[in-house]
């Protein structure tokens, strides 16, 4: 696809940028799939569920504070940048993301819904969130608002293996969705169910579908044009800013 093609992209009243993991691989944050992939080198039974974190919290916390390392020590690239500026232009830019590395909002990005929620929030079960985007290491890993002997273990508000989705936060995507005139799919392979589905639904409703993503993959099939570029040169190339 011409990059030009998208040049009116402003006419647009409501636009979904659609990220996933692969908009923060030029940062150096790995993706889910391929090689390098973080559930190659760990298993996500002992790290990444709910059973996990009930036998094992301390083992479970410890390996988000590493991720929470790693992802601080990437920063936001010229892709991330682009949908700021974007956002800045064009009121009806609305960010949906699978990620949840919180790279976008050091970036500056307004961020609608995390889908999957985000490393740099814990939660307690009676006072609610904690967030920190700078937090390599939160200050408590009890609540400390609690009764100090019975104070349960913060948990990351994350999406974990096996856990529902959130489902406010899903219904209101869908919303953003379904009002899409254009949806842009950057860097997500369409295989993490049920967020893939929001590709199918902008698809029926009818939105102009872009996909950014220099692979094909098995949803490649639901958009109409393809960039085949990484996100960091696809977006400045294809929603230019200036004139
Ligand atoms: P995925 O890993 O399944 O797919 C990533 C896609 O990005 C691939 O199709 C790949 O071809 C593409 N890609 C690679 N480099 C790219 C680039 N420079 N520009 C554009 N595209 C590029 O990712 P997914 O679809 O988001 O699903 C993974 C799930 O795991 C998500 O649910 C997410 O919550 C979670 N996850 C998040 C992170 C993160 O927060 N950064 C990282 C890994 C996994």
């Amino acid at each position: 696809m011409p990059a030009a093609a998208l040049s009116h992209w402003r006419d647009f009243r409501n636009i979904v940028l659609f990220t996933g993991a692969g908009l923060s691989a030029e940062s150096g944050v790995p993706t889910y799939r391929g090689a390098g992939g973080i559930w190659r080198e760990y298993n996500y039974q002992d790290y990444a569920c709910q059973r996990a974190f009930d036998r094992d919290p301390v083992q479970v916390l410890d390996f988000h504070e590493l991720r929470r390392a790693k992802a601080l020590n990437c920063a936001p690239h010229a892709g991330h940048a682009h949908i700021r500026a974007m956002q800045a232009g064009h009121p009806g830019v609305h960010v949906i993301t699978q990620n949840i590395d919180g790279l976008l909002q050091r970036a500056g990005v307004a961020v609608a819904a995390e889908l999957h929620g985000s490393l740099w929030r814990l939660r307690c079960p009676v006072h609610g969130m904690r967030e920190d985007l700078a937090a390599g290491a939160f200050a408590h890993r009890r609540c400390p608002d609690c009764v100090p002997d019975r104070a349960p273990w913060l948990r990351p508000d994350i999406t974990w293996f096996e856990d529902a989705v959130n489902e406010a936060v899903f219904e209101h995507a869908a919303m953003l969705v379904d009002d899409a005139e254009l949806f842009v799919g950057i860097g997500t392979s369409g295989a993490v169910w049920p967020a893939a589905g929001f590709a199918e639904r902008a698809r029926r409703r009818g939105a102009r579908m872009v996909e950014i993503n220099p692979e094909d993959n098995e949803a490649s099939a639901l958009y109409g044009e393809h960039i085949r570029l990484p996100a960091s040169k696809a977006l400045p190339e294809a929603f230019p800013i200036g004139g």
